[in-house]
């Protein structure tokens, strides 16, 4: 067994070698010092499969790499909803790595889909963080239980691709901390990837490679990371101030370049021999655990298990979004399979994390394995450019014609998304939408498949009887679809991100990707809808869309009864009030039941309605989730407990995560519109905001915050500001004075002044001030 002793090795390397160490040697691997007994490791692209190039390298997956399989991307995996299935493929992408003598797999991607158009959103898991964070830790998990490394990646707020290296997301703490950084708190914390990979995209001006506040302040000293941050391939921006900020290794390299800059500001005295061992050790320490208990040979894995794994993935991800009844398709049926998806599926996205398959799957060629169903095929359309093929399209219309159903597989090209570049739309090719169109009028059962990265305008979904979204579920993509659309598998994927009618309706509409016109702003993008992406965007503006957040259809049904939600306190108090800060645990509790013929499993996802009283909060935010299979007439009952975090958002002014005191709501449903069952909850927080009073705070702020409101009541008595109960003889209504009240309320303590005849000196406002200010010290 290979063992490194890292502090040896660090007190044998020269200054040279410690700056060399901090970038890599090549493409995919750190340097090696064979004199002194280091060796090398090599990493490779991730996430849903393994790139490993041993020829020709690029980061734009155009080289040929090992054969690999292809598991279904991130956009497709995050539908299974499932926590231990991305343990299942992330130990089986480990047992690969092993096998490839690969160190780290450069992934899993955890941001945030802000705007459906980011060319790269089949890599993400989600627009919410806490599903995003949840499936990104049990991938890990599944990785690193191999002994394997992981590279939790684009950390962080890489959420477009257009100019994507120098872009500066102008963006406020609550919303990093709340929606763009918190997955991977929640990674950091549950699963501690061995290196993290910086964004190349700066964050309110700042390179993420050389933002101390994101990789060192909050990253390791608040959340507690203790593995290596690298750069992503090209990201680093000037190296001496990055390695102060916390960025440890430099990838690829720039070939010395950089180094000699290290090598330099250690011998002027700019930059600490300290800091640059702190980033050497980590790189050791990565060395260390890359090579300890690791084959000195390629070893091989069971090549068929991992694509019967990958099949079970696309089957578990892929989701019904309509149905008629018309699936699953009847035994005895004549199918037109019709599309040129049917016999060569999109199945991956293009760019880094592009595999050579072992294999792929056509729906065509697994159609030929059920002899209940006569198929005959069609192309249909070319998917090379977006035109009409007039020839193509006949023959199909002509299959469509003599079929009971016509089983289309459509969706997006390579070109319409990928790495580098945005989407501008969210349509499909015209042709393909012509086709369908045509294929109308000549049959009436149609059912649509589609491949896409993600989401898409259906102009003709009115018309069609079913949708199954596959999304691209990798290598073993038609062999899943066939089975899904005749029953062998039951639906069961949910989306884990919102399909919107309309671009135009979209959260980021006005602000994505960026003002292409302007000279002067080119590169910012302002993230000015907030916290409110995704679901907590069209919840909260009431717009309808085309399928929510958590939507997906089974060919079974199932209901939800008997919800119990109980605080576990240890001194008896009321169970129905939960109390922030005490160890209260909030357990909500529900019965699952299939009613329906079929076997099928159901995500039972629970949301929290917030209290929305201090801050703009989202109507209802993700929780807790969990997938269980249920046989027909079979009932479950599920449990989830909750704790602070459920409840808590972050409260930029007070700089730290709060609980408001309210009446709060917990909704458990099938998907974020379909909420099932609900119970009101009293929550009670001892927690205060910090106040400060000085001359433009208001009078309803010192009702609201301050520690001794009664002093205000005092002071504006003085005044004659109060409206009194009668005025010039005559009784002021309650309404009146109300309404008095409310005017006031806004006014800043300093200007009463101007009210209060000449009861008020500007020594009374000072005095009140510091009564203020003083009260909040006791
Ligand atoms: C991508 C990373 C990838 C790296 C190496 C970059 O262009 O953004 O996700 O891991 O290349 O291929």
């Amino acid at each position: 067994m290979s063992t490194l002793n890292v502090e040896e090795i660090l007190s044998k390397m020269t200054l040279e070698q410690k700056a060399g160490l901090c970038s890599g040697a090549d493409f995919w691997h750190t340097k090696a010092y064979e004199e002194i007994g280091l060796p090398d490791i090599m990493v490779s692209d991730g996430p849903h499969g393994l790139r490993k190039q041993e020829a020709e390298v690029d980061h734009m997956g155009v080289a040929e790499s090992v054969k690999a399989i292809c598991f279904p991307t991130a956009s497709a995996m995050a539908c299974s909803f499932d926590r231990d299935l991305l343990h299942e493929v992330g130990d089986a992408l480990g047992e690969e790595c092993i096998a490839e003598q690969i160190s780290v797999l450069l992934g899993p991607g955890i941001n945030m889909k802000r705007s459906p158009l980011c060319g790269r959103n089949f890599e993400y898991y989600s627009e919410d963080p806490y599903l995003a964070g949840e499936l990104g830790a049990s991938f890990i998990n599944g990785v690193q239980s191999r002994g394997i490394g992981t590279s939790l990646k684009h950390f962080a707020a890489n959420n477009q691709e257009w100019r994507r290296m120098s872009i500066s997301a102008v963006v406020s703490e609550r919303v990093l901390r709340e929606i763009y950084l918190e997955a991977f708190r929640k990674v950091v914390e549950k699963a501690k990837p061995w290196t993290i990979m910086c964004s190349y995209n700066r964050i309110n001006g700042v390179y993420s490679a050389e933002n101390k506040w994101l990789l060192t302040d909050v990253l390791r000293d608040e959340w507690g990371y203790e593995g290596l941050v690298m750069t992503d391939w090209g990201a680093m921006n000037r190296r001496v101030p990055a390695l102060k900020a916390g960025l440890d290794l430099e990838m690829p390299s720039s070939h010395g370049e950089t180094d000699k800059q290290i090598v330099a500001a250690v011998k002027d005295g700019s930059l600490s021999e300290e800091i640059l061992d702190t980033s050497v050790r980590r790189v050791l320490n990565l060395v260390a655990n890359a090579i300890e208990g690791k084959p000195k040979e390629k070893t091989s894995y069971d090549k068929e298990k991992h694509h019967a794994l990958a099949r079970k993935t696309a089957e578990e991800s892929a989701v019904l979004l309509k149905n008629d009844g018309t699936l699953p398709l009847k035994a005895g049926t004549k199918l037109a399979l019709i599309g040129a998806f049917a016999e060569t599926p999109r199945i991956q996205g293009g760019g880094s994390s592009h595999i050579n398959c072992s294999r792929v799957d056509s729906a065509l060629e697994s159609f030929r394995e059920y002899d209940e169903y006569s198929v005959t095929y069609a192309k249909g359309y070319v998917t090379e450019e977006d035109q009409i093929d007039t020839s193509l399209e006949t023959e199909a219309v002509n299959a469509a014609k003599n079929a009971d159903v016509a089983v289309i597989f459509a969706g997006l090209p390579d070109a319409f998304e990928g790495e580098g570049y945005d989407r501008t739309h969210m349509n499909m090719p015209d042709c393909q939408n012509h086709l369908i169109e045509e294929i109308k009028k000549v049959q009436k059962n149609i059912v649509i498949v589609l491949h896409n990265g993600s989401p898409i305008t259906m102009p003709w979904f009115n018309q069609v009887n079913a949708v199954l979204e596959m999304y691209l579920a990798g290598q073993a993509s038609g062999s899943a679809a066939v089975r899904l659309l005749t029953g062998k598998v039951n639906p069961s994927g949910k989306l884990a991100e919102t399909f919107p009618l309309r671009i135009e309706d979209t959260p980021a509409f006005l602000n994505f990707p960026g003002d292409h016109n302007s000279p002067v702003n080119r590169n910012e993008v302002s993230y000015s809808e907030g916290i409110f992406i995704g679901y907590r965007y069209y919840d909260k503006r009431k717009l309808e869309v085309q399928f929510p957040f958590g939507y997906g259809l089974s060919y079974t049904t199932f209901s939800y009864d008997n919800l119990k939600v109980s605080c576990q306190k240890d001194n008896g108090s009321d169970p129905k009030t939960y109390q922030s800060g005490s160890g209260d645990v909030l357990s909500v509790s529900v019965d699952i039941t299939n009613t329906g013929d079929v076997s099928g499993k159901e995500t039972v996802q629970l949301y929290v309605k917030n209290f929305i009283g201090l801050e703009n909060r989202p109507e209802k935010e993700l929780r807790e989730f969990a997938k269980i299979a249920l046989a027909p007439g079979e009932t479950k009952t599920i449990t989830f407990k909750l704790t602070d975090s459920a409840f808590s958002y972050y409260n930029e002014a007070a700089g730290k995560w709060f609980i408001e005191s309210g009446e709060y709501s917990i909704l458990v449903g099938s998907s974020s519109r379909d909420i099932r069952l609900s119970e009101k909850l009293a929550v009670q927080s001892n927690d205060r905001l910090p106040f400060t009073a000085g001359d433009t705070t208001s009078c309803s702020d010192v009702k609201l915050f301050s520690k001794k409101p009664e002093l205000l009541d005092a002071f504006l008595q003085k005044s004659g500001f109060l409206p009194s109960p009668e005025m010039n003889g005559e009784e002021i209504s309650d309404a009146d004075q109300g309404l008095a009240m409310a005017m006031f309320a806004d006014t800043p303590l300093h200007s009463i002044i101007s009210f209060s005849g000449e009861n008020l000196t500007c020594a009374d406002i000072e005095n009140i001030i510091k009564e203020l200010n003083e009260a909040e010290q006791n």
